[in-house]
């Protein structure tokens, strides 16, 4: 079920958990009062909005303890790695608004960690095992079993090295034979019994090229990569807890003095309903054609919430509203989307915009007259001014805010009622006109020359406003509309469905016959918007000149505070 607890008043008052290790490390004189953090994303796949949770947590810690964040590279898997990633994480960080001290590849440390290995089987503590991975893992035993040795466990050491060696040079086949530590097939730790160390990869790697053939595990990577760049705190998610002895038992086998041992702190991982999080699945979204590549608007990518119109301060908001506890949970959307819209309150310009446009005609206006009505850019930051809005004698309003025969509480456009056209006019509808299929081609209305907005008159009681665009001067756009992705709150338990069972056909509508005021040609890529009534919208990367097309970051409504109420 959702778990929407917040820390927000509870973050101001007091230190997360992890802010409070760290302070008592320094406090103690802990790595000579040094902070130092990374984050270390495997280059195989774009960033989703769970690690932004980490990296606001790595950045945010160096930031806060006058520390440094490195940005490392966790590339020890060439088969699943690229170039194209390393870029977009470089990109998602930065527009997240944070900067890393130096980057690092786990594959700099090829060398140290081949060394490394060498010298644990030189002492006996790690060996080449032959058996196909189907017997390991059957010898492996449950946490109450103890597992079976191999019988290759106590080869000598020489024919290890001889291995290992001609392992790395290309004359094994993949899968033919393992490094493995040997450590203890009956501790009540899973990762004890003799956990692999290096397997054999023929695939060439984006930055080593050819030169490595045995590439490292990542609990055989992780702790030592950590230990040769000088990391004091180590963060990451919870499913890491039970490799940290692990971590610690490389690290003790390394490390040179017992001044220094960088230390693992485990936090809850980001799930959020709706959609699904992991790069595999992601990754599964994108080849198989389900969305339109990583940054689809859909995507609970950084980029594809960029594209969006997500903000870099909402999500930061999100992530401190959410904080850092030691339980998994999952939250709500809703509480991601109140973030958005926060910050687009804030920020986003009020134009006006009809999604379904259907035409009003001000039968008494004059033809040809065009009136530069004033439209206040931003109530919630007046130093924004405003800009001018065409008001002529042929207009454009939403197809839903007309009704010829409408109940009493339709406080929107029906013949013989007064209602407001924001910014200009209250008019009185007269009437309308239908094709052959019954459909509304035209409404009519009367205006009140002295009800222009700021005259006094304009002050009288008309109970609805609506938003309208002039015919004329108004430009042609695409406005296309999002949905949560999967229809279940949490698709990733529904273990017997495919992926794209699991998607909401309706998750993307595309209204291809929008009218836009004109202030909008001067939109760029990105820029953000609310349209009056409707939401807030970005204008997609994907427009060009006489071809707007704008994307609907959010509606207006505020679902989270509904759900707040309940809790
Ligand atoms: P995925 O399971 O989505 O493939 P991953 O853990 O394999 O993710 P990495 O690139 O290894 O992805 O992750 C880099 C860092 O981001 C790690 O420290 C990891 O703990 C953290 N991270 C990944 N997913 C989340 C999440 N949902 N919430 C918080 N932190 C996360
Ligand atoms: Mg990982």
């Amino acid at each position: 079920m959702s778990d929407i607890r917040t820390n927000e008043e509870e973050g101001k008052k007091s230190l997360n958990f992890i802010e409070a290790i760290v302070e008592k490390d320094l406090s103690e004189g802990k790595n000579g009062g040094r902070v130092q953090t990374r984050f270390p994303p495997e280059p195989n796949g774009y960033l989703h909005i769970g690690h932004a949770k980490a990296i606001c947590l790595d950045f945010g810690i160096a930031e806060r303890y006058d520390g440094i964040c490195n940005l490392r590279f966790d590339d020890t898997n060439p088969v699943k790695e690229d170039v194209e990633y390393v870029d977009s994480i470089k990109e998602d960080i930065e527009w997240l608004g944070f900067r890393w001290n130096e980057i690092f590849y786990a594959s700099d440390y090829f060398q140290q960690l081949y060394d490394f290995a060498i010298q644990l089987i030189k002492e006996g503590k790690a060996y080449v095992d032959e058996q196909s991975s189907e017997v390991i893992a059957q010898q492996k035993g449950t946490p109450t079993q103890p597992g079976i040795e191999s019988p290759y466990r106590n080869r000598p050491v020489e024919e290890s090295l001889d291995l290992f060696t001609r392992m790395n040079q290309g004359e094994f086949e993949e899968g033919s034979m393992i490094l493995r530590a040997k450590i203890d097939m009956a501790s009540p730790n899973m990762h004890f019994r003799d956990p692999v160390m290096y397997r054999i990869i023929h695939h060439p790697h984006h930055r080593t090229g050819s030169t490595w053939k045995v590439y490292p595990m990542y609990d055989f990577a992780h702790g030592q990569s950590d230990y040769f760049e000088g990391v004091t705190h180590s963060l990451c998610t919870l499913e890491f807890e039970v490799h940290r002895p692990l971590y610690d038992y490389y690290i003790d086998l390394l490390k040179e003095s017992d001044d220094y041992h960088p230390r693992q702190t485990e936090f809850n991982r980001l799930n959020l309903t709706y959609t699904v999080m992991s790069k595999r699945k992601l990754l599964q979204l994108v080849r198989e054609g389900l969305v339109n590549g990583w940054d689809d608007p859909r995507m609970p990518t950084i980029c594809g919430y960029r594209r969006r119109g997500f903000t870099p301060e909402s999500i930061r908001n999100f992530i401190k509203k959410i904080g850092y506890t030691k339980y998994d949970g999952m939250i709500d959307m809703a509480l991601l989307e109140h973030a958005v819209r926060e910050d687009l309150n804030q920020r986003a310009p009020r134009v006006s915009a009809v999604l379904d446009p259907v035409k009003l005609i001000i039968t008494n206006y004059p033809d040809g007259e065009v009136e530069l009505m004033e439209a206040i850019n931003n109530p919630e930051d007046p130093k924004t001014g405003s800009h001018k809005i065409a008001f002529t004698r042929e207009l454009f309003i939403e197809r839903e805010d007309f009704m010829e025969e409408a109940p009493k509480k339709f406080f929107r456009m029906t013949p013989g009622r007064e209602v407001r056209l924001k910014n200009a006019y209250i008019v009185t509808c007269t009437g309308c006109k239908k094709n052959e299929a019954g459909e509304i081609t035209e409404i009519y209305a009367e205006y009140d020359p002295m009800t222009k907005t700021g005259m006094p008159e304009s002050n009288r009681k008309v109970k609805g406003t609506l938003h309208w665009v002039s015919a004329e001067h108004s430009l042609p756009a695409e406005v296309r509309l999002y949905d949560r992705l999967f229809l279940s709150e949490n698709p990733s338990e529904e273990k017997d469905k495919e992926l794209h069972e699991l998607l909401n056909p309706q998750s993307l509508t595309a209204l291809t016959n929008c009218r836009v005021e004109m202030e909008l040609q001067h939109a760029k890529p990105y820029d953000h918007f609310q349209f009056q009534r409707l939401g807030y919208f970005n204008l997609d990367p994907d427009s060009k000149k006489g071809k707007l097309i704008f994307n609907r970051t959010v509606s207006l409504k505020d679902n989270w505070s509904k759900v707040k109420e309940k809790v």
